[in-house]
């Protein structure tokens, strides 16, 4: 990625209340909000950080979106993982570079940009979906982001029945009945690999931790992540007053070999 704005290059516009927009720059293009015109041209060539402003007098600020900037900001079809799980998650299941991954399903394509990112170019990720238009909606998602990926692989399906991958490092469900995925992840990961499941509730808890013990998944862990924000702005330093209080619980399992 070069140093200044290109042309084609997506731009994260921030105002002077924090408010956020994302942009792609065209020459002769022009973005129209309330703060008034900004003309694209003024964009390309600057450097990332640069103050620019518009045609009724503010300045506004144009930075390369982050990863978790630019989730928060795209278009979405099926609810994301937020940036706090996705985080935890290429932890929790340990997605190193070089790892062969599947997750299942692509939804809006938040996650799979977070393992195509731990994964590395020698990592590959699949992607089971089975409905095609979330599938299409996140492809277009990711490509706005990272471009063409070509170790990431779309598969539309059902990932408990279709999955036909073996010698899995890692298998990441952010569905609503990973329990019906326990035999093929069983079937398909590596012994010692690791499985996540990313879920809303209590009850889907417990049928997924279930499930995976009699499929021969141990050493099971499940928490969940509280990101709690701050006000720091002079003598007010303090908790904001409102949090994303609950988004899932991620419970993680090893595929471990029984004593002959
Ligand atoms: N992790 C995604 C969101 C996934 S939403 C993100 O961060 O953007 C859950 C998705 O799982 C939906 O798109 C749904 O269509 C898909 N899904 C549900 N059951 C499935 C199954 N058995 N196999 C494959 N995909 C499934």
């Amino acid at each position: 990625m070069s140093v200044t704005f290109g042309p084609g290059d997506l731009a994260l516009l921030v105002d002077r209340k924090s408010r956020q927009w994302l942009v792609d720059l065209r020459p002769g293009g022009e973005f129209h909000s309330h703060a008034g015109v900004l003309r694209h041209d003024d964009i390309i060539g600057a450097s990332p950080g640069v103050e620019v402003r518009t045609t009724s007098g503010t300045t506004v600020t144009a930075l390369r979106p982050t990863l978790a900037e630019y989730v928060l900001k795209m278009r979405r079809g099926a609810q994301i993982v937020y940036p706090k799980d996705s985080a935890a998650i290429v932890m929790l299941a340990d997605v190193f570079p070089g790892a062969r991954v599947v997750e299942a399903g692509i939804g809006s394509g938040a996650l799979t940009m977070a393992l195509l990112r731990a994964v590395g170019e020698r990592g590959h990720v699949t992607s089971y979906e089975i409905r095609q238009d979330h599938a299409d909606h996140a492809i277009a998602n990711i490509e706005r982001f990272m471009g063409k990926v070509p170790n990431h692989r779309l598969c539309i399906g059902d990932v408990a029945t279709d999955l036909d991958e073996d010698v899995l490092d890692r298998i990441v469900l952010d569905l609503p009945e990973p329990w019906r995925v326990a035999p093929a992840a069983r079937r398909a990961l590596v012994p010692g690999g690791i499985v996540l499941t990313y879920l809303p509730t209590v009850p889907q808890v417990q049928q997924a931790v279930t499930a995976l013990e009699e499929s021969g998944f141990g050493m099971l862990d499940t928490v969940e992540v509280l990101h709690r924000t701050w006000n720091v702005s002079g003598a007010s330093v303090r908790p904001d007053h409102r949090m994303v209080a609950h988004t899932g619980f991620l419970t993680v399992g090893r595929l471990l070999v029984p004593a002959t």
